[in-house]
C-alpha cells in the first residue's frame, strides 16, 4: 500500500498561528502510527495534511512515491474517519458505506458486492438498511469505517474516532480496528490525545507538543527510554515522579541529591550517563515510575524513602500510595490491604530504573546505552594490552603513538571475532536491534550484537580512537561534507545547458546529475539559498577511472592510515576532509569519484536526514 514522508513539513494558519513544526517523519508501509499529544499540539493539522484538507505552508508530504502538496484530496487515495462519523442522516447504511463508489460511477453490481463483503466484515449486514439514527454509537462508528473501506484507499487516516463512545465500547471497537488494521494490510494514521490508547494501538507513537515531535519509536521504547522529560510525563499513568536534584562527582562515580533521596549513579548507570553532562553540581530531575517504587526492599542497591502517606488507592490490581516528604510528592505502589493513610512509612525505589534530566534542556542524560566506552589500555611496541587481550597494531599507527598507558574509546560497532575473553551481563533489545552488555577483565562496555552465546571476542582496530602522545581517531565510516547547491548554464558542443553542482568550498565543486537533482529538487524552493550537510559513506568514494562516468573531485591526501589488510587515506577537500579506501602519498593530489545518489543529505547541522 503506501509509506508516509513529512520531510520539514510546516502549517501557518492565516492568523499567525505556526500549528507545525519542522515535522519530519517516515512511517513505513503497512505501519499503524499514532500521533499523540495535548489538545493543540497539531495532531489534526498534522493528519488533514496528509488528506489534502489543510495546505501545506512548507516542507513535502510523500505517499508512496507521489509528492502530494498539490494533489486535491480525491487523488491522493486516503480515507479519513471522523469523531462526528460525519454520516449522511438521511441515507441508509447502504447507502452511506457505498456513496463513494456510487460517485465514482462504480458498476452497481460491483457496488452491491463490495458493500455486502465489508458489512460482513464489520457486522453491519443485519443494519444495511437502517438509517444512521437507529444506530448505536459503536455501529456508527462501524459504518464510517465501512465507508473508508469500500475505497481500498492507500492510508486510513482516522481523527480521535472513538472519543464519543462510552469506555467499554471504546475498548471493544479499540481491538476492532487493530483487527482491520491487520486484516486490511494498510496504512493506519490514528489521531488521539489519550496516551492509553496511543500505547495499545501504535506500532509506532509520535509524541507531539506545540507543533513539533517529541519523539518518535514503538510504546514500549518511549516509555522505558523517553528521551526528554515531556514524553516520560505524558505517558504512563499514575504518571512518574519527577524530583529536582543536584549532580554531584563523587570516587565511585556520581550521586544525585534530592530531597526525597540521595541516588548514586554508578556501575551501569553511570556507564549510560551521558559524560558531557558528568558535572559537579549541574541542577538535574530524576524521574521514576510509581511501579519501580513499591513498599518491600527487593535488590540491595534499592533506595529507601520515607515519607507520609496522605492518599491510599486500593485498585483491583495493585494499591498506589500518595504521600509527601519535604514537599516534594511522591507516587509509589504498595501491597493490597495496606491501611498507612497518615502513616510514615518507607518505600523501595527500583535504582536500576531511574531517569536523569538536564534540569534545563528536559533532555534525558541518560540512554539505553552508551555508543561508547572509553577503557585504560598499554602500548608497548606495536601491542595495545586492552580489556585483558591483546590487539596487534599496525605498524604505521604503532610508530605514530609513543608507548605507554592511554585512553581508548571503543564505540559499539567496534566488537569482532577474537580471542579476548568476556562474560555477557545481558542483552537490551534497542531500536537498532540487539546490543549485548559485556564485561572483560572487570569493564563493562556495550557491544553491538548478541553476544549471549559468545566467550571472546576480537575488536577491529580501524574503528578506535587511541589517544596517545598522538591521538589516532577512528577512521570516520561516513563523513559529513556542507555544500551548498547551485546550477548554472554552460556551452556543450555549441550548445547552452544547464548543469548543477554541489559546492564545497568555493571552487571546489562535484556536477551532480539526475537522481540526485530531482532528490534536490524536492527539498522545496531554497535550494539554492541553504547550505547543506552531504552524509558521505566510505563506500561511496574511489580513484576516478579515465573517462569515468560517476561525477568526479579532486582531493589532497592529507594523512594515510595502514591496517595492514585495510588501508585508508585522509583525503582534503579544501578545509573539509574525508576518508577513502586506498593508499597514496602523502601530498599527492587525487582524482576521486563519487557516488552522489547513495549519500544522504540533511540541512547543515541538522541530523535528520532528508534523502
Ligand atoms: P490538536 O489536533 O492536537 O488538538 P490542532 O491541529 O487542531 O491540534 O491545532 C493546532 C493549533 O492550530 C492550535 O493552536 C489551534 O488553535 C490552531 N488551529 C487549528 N485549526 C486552525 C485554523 N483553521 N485556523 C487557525 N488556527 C487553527
Amino acid at each position: 500500500m503506501a509509506r508516509l514522508q513529512f520531510i520539514h513539513a510546516n502549517k501557518i494558519y492565516d492568523g499567525g498561528v505556526h500549528a507545525l513544526k519542522d515535522f519530519c517523519l517516515d512511517v513505513p508501509d503497512k505501519k499503524f502510527v499514532v500521533f499523540v499529544g495535548p489538545s493543540g499540539c497539531g495532531k489534526s493539522t498534522a493528519l488533514r495534511m496528509i488528506a489534502g484538507l489543510e495546505k501545506i505552508s512548507s516542507g513535502d508530504i510523500y505517499i508512496g512515491d507521489r509528492l502530494v502538496n498539490g494533489l486535491p484530496p480525491k487523488e491522493r487515495n486516503i480515507a479519513m474517519v471522523f469523531q462526528s462519523y460525519a454520516l449522511f442522516p438521511n441515507m441508509s447504511v447502504y447507502d452511506n458505506i457505498s456513496f463513494g463508489l456510487r460517485m465514482q460511477g462504480e458498476d452497481k453490481e460491483v457496488i452491491k458486492e463490495k458493500v455486502e463483503s465489508v458489512a460482513q466484515m464489520l457486522n453491519l449486514t443485519e443494519y444495511l438498511k437502517r438509517k444512521p439514527n437507529q444506530l448505536s454509537g459503536g455501529q456508527k462508528q462501524r459504518v464510517a469505517l465501512g465507508r473508508a473501506i469500500v475505497r481500498h484507499p492507500d492510508i486510513f487516516l482516522l481523527d480521535e474516532p472513538l472519543s464519543n463512545l462510552d469506555a467499554k465500547l471504546r475498548a471493544k471497537m479499540r481491538s476492532e480496528i487493530l483487527a482491520l488494521h491487520h486484516r486490511l494490510g494498510a496504512t493506519f494514521v490514528y489521531v488521539t490525545h489519550d496516551q492509553t490508547e496511543a500505547m495499545t494501538m501504535g506500532d509506532i507513537i509520535v509524541v507531539m507538543k506545540g507543533g513539533c515531535i517529541m519523539q518518535t519509536g514503538s510504546p514500549k521504547f518511549l516509555y522505558r527510554h523517553p528521551a526528554n522529560k515531556f514524553v516520560a510525563s505524558f505517558l504512563g499513568s499514575p504518571q512518574m515522579n519527577f524530583w529536582d536534584g543536584e549532580l554531584c562527582i563523587t570516587q565511585r562515580g556520581m550521586l544525585v541529591k534530592t530531597s526525597v533521596a540521595d541516588f548514586p549513579i554508578e556501575g551501569e548507570l553511570a556507564l549510560r550517563f551521558d559524560k558531557r553532562a558528568m558535572i559537579d553540581g549541574k541542577r538535574v530531575t530524576l524521574g521514576i515510575r510509581p511501579e519501580d517504587i513499591s513498599a518491600h526492599k527487593s535488590k540491595d542497591n534499592d533506595v529507601e524513602i520515607a515519607l507520609d502517606i496522605d492518599v491510599v488507592e486500593e485498585l483491583c490490581t495493585h494499591t498506589v500510595l500518595h504521600g509527601k516528604i519535604d514537599e516534594c510528592e511522591v507516587v509509589g505502589f504498595g501491597t493490597s490491604g495496606m491501611d498507612v493513610k497518615g502513616e510514615r512509612i518507607s518505600l523501595f525505589a527500583n535504582l536500576d530504573k531511574i531517569h536523569v534530566f538536564d534540569a534545563e534542556s528536559e533532555e534525558s542524560l541518560m540512554p539505553q546505552y552508551a555508543q561508547k566506552t572509553t577503557v585504560k589500555c598499554a602500548k608497548c611496541g606495536d601491542k595495545l594490552s586492552i580489556l585483558g587481550g591483546g590487539v596487534n597494531l599496525p605498524q604505521s599507527i604503532a610508530d605514530a603513538i609513543g608507548d605507554g598507558d592511554m585512553d581508548v574509546d571503543v564505540p559499539i560497532e567496534a566488537f569482532k571475532d577474537g580471542d579476548i575473553p568476556l562474560v555477557c551481563k545481558r542483552v537490551l533489545e534497542s531500536e537498532n536491534g540487539a546490543i549485548s552488555l559485556v564485561e572483560a577483565n572487570g569493564i563493562q562496555l556495550y557491544a553491538k550484537g548478541d553476544f549471549s552465546a559468545q566467550g571472546t571476542f576480537g575488536l577491529d582496530v580501524s574503528r578506535l580512537s587511541i589517544c596517545g602522545s598522538k591521538t589516532i581517531g577512528a577512521v570516520r565510516e561516513v563523513s559529513v561534507l556542507k555544500f551548498g547547491y547551485v546550477k548554472r548554464n554552460e556551452k556543450e558542443n555549441g550548445k547552452s545547458v544547464t548543469k548543477h553542482f554541489c559546492v564545497l568550498n568555493g571552487d571546489i565543486e562535484v556536477e551532480s546529475f539526475y537522481e540526485f537533482n530531482k532528490k534536490m529538487y524536492r527539498l522545496g524552493k531554497d535550494i539554492f539559498r541553504k547550505t547543506y550537510d552531504m552524509h558521505v559513506s566510505i563506500n561511496n568514494v574511489r580513484l576516478a577511472r579515465e573517462n569515468e562516468c560517476y561525477p568526479t573531485i579532486d582531493a589532497i591526501v592529507c594523512d594515510v592510515v595502514d591496517y595492514g589488510d585495510k588501508q585508508y587515506s585522509l583525503v582534503a577537500l579544501g578545509e573539509q576532509t574525508m576518508y577513502v579506501e586506498g593508499l597514496w602519498a602523502k601530498g599527492e593530489k587525487v582524482r576521486l569519484a563519487m557516488d552522489l545518489d547513495s549519500v544522504h543529505v540533511s540541512e547543515a547541522n541538522n541530523k535528520t536526514i532528508l534523502f
